[in-house]
């Protein structure tokens, strides 16, 4: 399978590296990427334009910064439509507004491009290590046309539905992830406050039915030992919040604790600055504003 990639920022360089190691042959493109000399060391090839990447690939894998830049790429001019070739499937690995994601599926009804949302978890390191979590939105056949491909950047991939529920799901598990950390913080402050071991606290918790991702993963990873160096971004996790923000205010479902944790994030931006780590949220206190 011929691949490439669009958008070699800290996720798709990795993806790019990674679906190299694995035998594909991969271009890239991106005008502005810090990683060209590793990638090209890599043997990816890098084309100025999405036309001599489009010329090469039968699967095209996008790892842009939000969904305005994903449209513009895949429908705008000299873009990924305008250059399509037949049985071609775009793999959209950026966290995208599943609204976004419903109007390329309906614009490219008829043409000879198929789509896939894949949006994915494990942070750069992740990428680069072929090992990212991904969530598909899509037609089966299409992702099993993607296997090749996806066994090279993934550790573990859930088809959650059809076009776009891919990006829904993605927002779901950053809102809970959201709540979850704003919740974990408060129990680490009253466990500090009430003279108890916040370890061994977790530990307990860790054993029950409170247990999250965040008690058993960031906890000891980058929050109780002061590392905050989880790669992924205050700016990034915002900007994930306020997709799904609008995700719900679509929706029109009653959503009061989602609106709180929303409400504290967006106002923590204040302190906290976008190039934190999404995990100091757990410090953030409403007092010292
Ligand atoms: P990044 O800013 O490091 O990379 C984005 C890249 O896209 C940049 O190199 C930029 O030059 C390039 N780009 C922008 N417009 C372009 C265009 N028109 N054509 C070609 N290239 C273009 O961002 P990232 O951290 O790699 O994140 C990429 C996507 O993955 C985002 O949607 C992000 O939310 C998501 N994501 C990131 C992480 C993470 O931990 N960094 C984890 C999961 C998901």
């Amino acid at each position: 399978m011929k691949v490439g990639v669009i958008g070699l920022g800290n996720m798709g360089a990795g993806m790019a590296l990674s679906a190299a190691r694995a035998g594909l042959s991969v271009v890239g493109h991106d005008p502005a990427t810090t990683s060209a000399s590793a990638l090209r060391e890599a043997g990816v090839m890098l084309v100025d334009t999405i036309a001599e990447l489009s010329a090469h690939a039968d699967a095209i894998v996008l790892s842009l910064p939000t969904s305005d830049i994903v449209e513009k790429v895949v429908l705008g001019p000299g873009g990924v439509l305008e250059n399509a070739r037949p049985g071609q499937i775009v793999l959209d690995t950026s966290t995208a507004d599943p609204a976004s994601t419903l109007r390329i599926s309906k614009a490219l009804d008829g043409s000879l491009l198929r789509f896939v949302d894949g949006p994915v978890s494990g942070g750069p390191k992740a990428a680069h290590a072929g090992s990212m979590t991904m969530l598909l939105g899509g037609e089966p056949t299409d992702i099993e046309t993607l296997a090749p491909l996806l066994d090279a950047l993934t550790g573990k991939r859930v088809h959650v539905g059809p076009v776009s529920a891919g990006h829904s799901a993605k927002l779901f598990n950053n809102l809970l992830c959201g709540i979850n950390l704003i919740a974990v913080g408060e129990a680490i402050r009253v466990a500090k406050a009430s003279g108890l071991d916040i370890e061994q606290i977790l530990d307990g918790v860790n054993a029950g039915s409170g247990r999250s991702g965040v008690t058993e993963v960031n906890c000891p990873t980058w929050i109780l030992n002061g590392a905050f160096n989880s790669g992924f971004t205050m700016k990034l996790m915002r900007k994930d919040l306020r997709l799904a923000a609008e995700m719900l205010e679509k929706a029109g479902a009653q959503t009061p604790l989602s609106n709180e944790a929303l409400r504290i994030w967006a106002d923590s931006a204040a302190v906290l600055a976008d190039d934190e780590d999404f995990n100091r949220i757990v410090d953030y206190k409403e007092s010292e504003q």
